[in-house]
């Protein structure tokens, strides 16, 4: 592949959630000097799975840079819910943590959906529990969760006001697809949802002014999908063979073919990723203020 790291075309996430995490570094810091305010970030990790690790060690370093308080809960694989559970408690009534985040997936005997729904919505970081959830979607002010916050704020400072534009979101989970919809609804987008079940996809993409792909599928997205001139946002996080034994990682979007078509798209790696880190650290300020009934400093 050429080099297309400074081409005007690549949106460069790694760049933005660099400026964008010195931002809140500087606002933690007014918190700290006017207020006394010192957000703290609760990560838990239950057992060894080894992206999880690697996941949970970043956030807990990114959260130190930053300046806030990190909390790091490591528990082990055969953990009982009942335990989780006692742990989630104890943080929603500890006054230093802001947010929580439970890494997921969680192992086999733990509901996701029980631990989600046991953490407070004001410390629900990841904006995963069904209020924030439904605060979203009636236009409310909750917690957004980070990845499709990220993807926003990305597409925002590339297009300016996004009203009007035509989006498709590749994807209906409740993680990534559903909150990007319920987002880009909110910016007077005119917004399409496509999953495993629509019938013409292709047709569907190449309508798209703004194509978000979060499928999971490595390249799945072809040049001849996106309309010319689209801004393409690729999710996707895929593990694939490199071809010399060893393994890289590829987005949902085909980018060799991609990049001559779009107007604008982002990289894997580089792209929605280091937003995903960023936007987790906007939210645990954004929770420090609501909970002292400060403004964001400027
Ligand atoms: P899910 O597996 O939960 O959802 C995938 C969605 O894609 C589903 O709605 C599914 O449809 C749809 N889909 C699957 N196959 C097809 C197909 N052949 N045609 C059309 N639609 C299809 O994945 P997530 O939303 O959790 O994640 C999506 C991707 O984003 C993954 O690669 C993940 O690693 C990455 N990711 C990246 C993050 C980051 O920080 N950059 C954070 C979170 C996720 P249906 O509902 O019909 O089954």
């Amino acid at each position: 592949m050429n080099d297309t790291t400074a081409d005007p075309r690549i949106i460069d996430g790694k760049a933005f959630a660099a400026g964008l995490r010195a931002e809140i570094a500087a606002r933690v810091e007014a918190l700290k000097s006017r207020h006394g305010i010192e957000p703290g970030l609760a990560v838990v990790l239950a057992g060894e799975h080894p992206a999880s690790q690697v996941y949970v060690r970043n956030k807990a370093r990114r959260t130190r840079e930053a300046g806030m308080q990190s909390f790091e809960h490591r528990l082990p694989a055969a953990v009982t819910q009942d335990d989780l559970l006692a742990l989630v408690h104890q943080l929603n009534r500890d006054p230093r943590v802001n947010g929580i985040l439970v890494q997921l997936p969680l192992p086999e005997q733990i509901g996701a959906d029980a631990v989600i729904a046991t953490i407070d919505p004001a410390k629900d970081v990841d904006g995963f529990h069904t209020t924030n959830a439904g605060l979203l979607a009636v236009g409310g002010e909750g917690m957004v969760p980070c990845t499709p916050l990220g993807c926003l704020m990305l597409l925002k400072d590339r297009l300016g006001d996004l009203a009007g534009a035509r989006a498709l979101v590749l994807g209906r989970s409740n993680i990534v697809g559903k909150p990007m919809a319920q987002l880009l609804i909110r910016e007077s987008c005119t917004v399409t949802v496509a999953h495993s079940r629509t019938r013409d996809l292709a047709a569907e993409c190449r309508r798209a002014d703004i194509l978000v792909a979060a499928v999971g599928r490595p390249r799945m997205v072809p040049g001849d999908w996106i309309r010319p001139g689209a801004t393409v946002i690729d999710v996707g996080i895929n593990r694939v063979d490199a071809g010399n034994g060893k393994t890289k990682l590829a987005g949902d979007v085909d980018f060799e073919s991609a990049f001559p078509v779009a107007g604008g798209i982002t990289p894997v790696p580089g792209g929605v990723g280091p937003m995903t880190i960023a936007c987790l650290l906007h939210n645990t300020m954004l929770a420090a203020c609501r909970r002292h009934g400060v403004e964001v400093p400027e």
